[in-house]
């Protein structure tokens, strides 16, 4: 308000708006379409009777902010603030502009519960509400991102069947519908059922299995730790090893990686035979090496997983060279004849003992 003028007593006034005492429901992100950021909105009347119900009061806060070009998004944020500004709304919505880190710092500390309705399955993970966790605030989310993996019923509401329906705007007002029952019929009943000493006990309770089960497993502390003993630690051991004795390791990789170089084009396969018995496929493949040592490549077999079929990866045995020019080996393996053979195809791929394939090494030649 005092950045666009107002008067000093509204200025004033805002400061009183809120009540600490009132169920404060949050919702702040970027206004892209598919987090549908109006779900809430679908029904304003009945939005409007949910917050001002005089026993059982909510106040709701949103925030965010919608990419310049996205006009579809600008206009979802239009429908908060010209909400917001109906003077019935006014005592007990908020829209906060300039949603940013700063804000939501406060935002998370600040709400009781925290919503996000995305639509199914486009949430990759939905941070937020993550942050909202060691604040004790409770989750009320769409089962898509983090909460799909997360939720549990002692630690928040859900919304939604765990499906995709596309943007089936009928499937959009059921889920807007199923929102306001869990609003009105769960989550305001829980916080304002209180003992005799005004303590929510089941609400806390929520609260208590909220950060308990879930702050170890969705923090920046947990993803650091994993990155830094899953990947940074063993290669900081790997460079240690290769720089050792003068780059000894390193270089016998370098001699790897210029033989590779040499003679990867000129890589090809040769006959195939499949043989079916005992609920087997015996898979024989030729590979021409031209060369290069058996050693410095994997042979496997791989199957996609379609079809409601498991993917399939399977190292070939090199059984023996054969006699011809282009120094082609015998490859073979056995696999599941539970599918058709045609599923299977061979590959060739570089091969060194502690080189990351395929981050450090991404060749890979199919079988045509
Ligand atoms: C956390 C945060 C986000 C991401 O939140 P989501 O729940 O993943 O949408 C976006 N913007 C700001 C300013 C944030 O603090």
């Amino acid at each position: 308000y005092a950045a666009a003028g107002a008067s000093a007593d509204t200025v004033e006034a805002a400061k009183h708006l809120f009540d600490p005492d009132k169920l404060t429901l949050g919702f702040a992100r970027r206004f892209a379409s598919y987090k549908r950021p109006n779900l809430l909105l679908q029904d304003p009347e009945r939005l409007l009777r949910l917050l001002s119900n005089p026993q059982r009061p909510v106040q709701l806060i949103i925030a965010g902010k919608a990419h310049p070009a996205d006009s579809a998004g600008q206009a979802l944020i239009q429908k908060w603030v010209q909400f917001v500004r109906r003077p019935d709304v006014r005592p007990h919505a908020v829209f906060l502009s300039d949603y940013d880190m700063q804000l939501t710092e406060r935002l998370v500390q600040g709400v009781d519960v925290w919503l996000n309705t995305p639509r199914r399955p486009w949430e990759a993970c939905g941070t937020s509400g993550m942050k909202v966790l060691v604040n004790g605030g409770i989750n009320l989310s769409e089962l898509d991102g983090w909460w799909a993996e997360a939720y549990a019923q002692e630690v928040g509401w859900a919304l939604g069947d765990g499906k995709e329906h596309g943007d089936d705007p009928s499937w959009d007002a059921e889920e807007a519908e199923a929102l306001y029952d869990r609003l009105e019929r769960e989550v305001v009943p829980a916080f304002y059922s209180r003992n005799d000493k005004g303590i929510p006990t089941a609400w806390v309770a929520r609260m208590r299995e909220s950060m308990a089960r879930l702050t170890p497993r969705f923090s920046a502390e947990r993803a650091v730790r994993e990155y830094t003993e899953q990947h940074y630690l063993p290669a900081a051991a790997t460079y240690l090893s290769r720089v050792a004795n003068k780059g000894e390791v390193a270089k016998k990789i370098m001699d790897w990686r210029h033989s590779l170089d040499a003679t990867w084009a000129s890589l090809q396969f040769g006959a195939v035979k499949v043989e079916t018995r005992g609920g087997q496929h015996i898979i024989e493949v030729e590979v021409g090496l031209h060369g290069l040592d058996s050693k410095a490549v994997r042979v496997e077999i791989f199957a996609d997983e379609i079809n409601g079929y498991h993917i399939t990866r399977q190292e070939m045995t090199c059984l023996h060279p054969l006699s011809d020019e282009s120094g082609s080996y015998l490859y073979s393996v056995a696999v599941s004849a539970d599918r058709p053979p045609a599923d299977y195809t061979a590959r060739v791929m570089p091969r060194y003992d502690g080189v990351a394939i395929p981050l450090e090494e991404s060749r890979i030649l199919w079988q045509k």
